[in-house]
């Protein structure tokens, strides 16, 4: 789950991570009774998305006098912004983050996460922070640097804390704060269930102050049922509707982009019928793992969500019975497809438990279905068919 940048920063100052002041706003009445809890003289006005990428969409704003704000606020609500991860169709602004304004000496990048492949907790730092971090990353990755860390309940150690920060080049008031803010990402991280905390830039000001400019946090999914405190936090006008069905039915359902709605059972088989719809030429349109010991009212909602997707020209059932059996994907299918109109090529390729059962219930359905006897046949079968 993702937060905004304004709930990010008070998780920050919680832990007690340097960040400036700032206010939040729906619409521009609030700004005049709320804007004496900021001491600057200018101000960023920050457009509130679950997305990177604002400062060169159009979405933070330095404004010089205060004047000015309310007009550049009315502005900004409501407008759509397109960053790199917004996606083509953009995201609408809906809230606003009124912040003081830095003077920015140095950008910086830190960020904590969790590192699977090493079963460690990595922190990545560099001193080319601010705007352009993916193109260092690809450009000049010698200049990020990764420490990973054994997970443990106190914390990065004092030696570990240095090699992070170490190529920030502080001086020791610096260093004592960088210090504190490692142990606080670290904490965060632990306490929250938190998998990334990103701190893009993290600044010094030309009053040599060390701040957190900008932050992102990522939660893991599967621990949001122990932290209602950042459940609260969900804002669903984010979430892609069709994910939010998905999470009602418990459903493990990503939207793509392509053109190939896929229905299969367990996560591994999922990328590999995403994988070979590729071999063929064609995009999967998504992700769905209908999982272990489905129903077939879950399988009917899945089958449901599919269709709902405009991109979708032909569907790919792939279904290796195990706990899951062929006879209730089938009944599930068959159910969803009376209530809507099927009016695309379906192709079905089912195998293992109840798997003759289930196809009878296809045959007999009257639906217009393509079987496939394996794999390979069934990717190449709905290519051809969407042709
Ligand atoms: P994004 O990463 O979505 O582009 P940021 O919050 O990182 O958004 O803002 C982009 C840039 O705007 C920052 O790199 C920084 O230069 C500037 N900026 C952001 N907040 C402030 C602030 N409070 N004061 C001064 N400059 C800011
Ligand atoms: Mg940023």
């Amino acid at each position: 789950m993702n937060i905004h940048e304004h709930q990010a920063k008070e998780i920050l100052k919680e832990f007690g991570a340097p960040v400036s002041n700032g206010i939040v706003i729906y619409n521009s009445e609030e700004i005049n009774k709320k804007i004496t809890k900021l001491k600057s003289k200018e101000f960023v006005l920050k457009a509130q998305i679950h997305a990177g990428g604002r400062g060169k969409a159009g979405g933070v704003k330095l404004i010089k006098n205060i004047e000015n704000l309310k007009k550049e606020a009315e502005q900004m609500l409501g407008k759509v912004l397109f960053t790199h991860q917004t996606g083509p169709e953009g995201k609408k602004v809906k809230r606003l983050y009124i912040e003081e304004a830095s003077d920015i000496s140095k950008e910086f990048y830190l960020s904590c996460l969790i590192d699977r492949a090493s079963s460690k907790i990595a922190f990545i730092s560099s001193v080319e922070g601010g705007m352009d971090i993916e193109k260092v990353a690809s450009k000049t990755p010698e200049k990020i640097l990764t420490n990973k860390i054994d997970l443990k309940i106190d914390g990065p150690n004092e030696t570990e804390i240095q090699r992070i920060i170490s190529v920030f080049n502080l001086n020791t008031d610096q260093k004592k704060t960088a210090s504190k803010l490692i142990k606080a990402l670290y904490e965060i991280l632990i306490k929250k269930d938190a998998s990334l905390i990103e701190i893009n830039p993290l600044i010094i000001t030309k009053t040599h102050k060390l701040i957190c400019l900008d932050a992102k946090m990522n939660f893991d999914d599967n621990a949001i049922f122990r932290r209602p405190e950042i459940l609260k936090l969900r804002d669903l006008n984010e979430e892609e509707p069709a994910e939010i069905e998905a999470s009602k039915h418990d459903l493990a359902y990503i939207k793509l982009n392509g053109s190939i709605g896929c229905m299969v059972n367990g996560a591994g088989l999922a990328m590999a019928t995403m994988d070979i719809i590729k071999l063929y030429g064609k995009e999967p349109a998504n992700f769905l793992d209908v999982g272990g010991g489905a129903t077939k009212e879950k399988v009917a909602a899945a089958f449901k969500l599919i269709l709902s997707d405009e991109n979708v020209k032909g569907i790919l059932i792939n279904i290796f019975g195990g706990i899951m059996r062929c006879d209730v994907l089938a009944q599930g299918v068959v159910d969803a497809a009376k209530e809507i109109n099927l009016s695309v090529p379906l192709v079905v390729r089912l195998a293992g438990t109840n798997f003759k059962e289930g196809k009878k219930i296809l045959d007999e359905s009257n639906l217009k279905i393509l079987s496939a006897s394996d794999l390979n046949d069934a990717a190449k079968k709905i290519v051809e068919a969407i042709k």
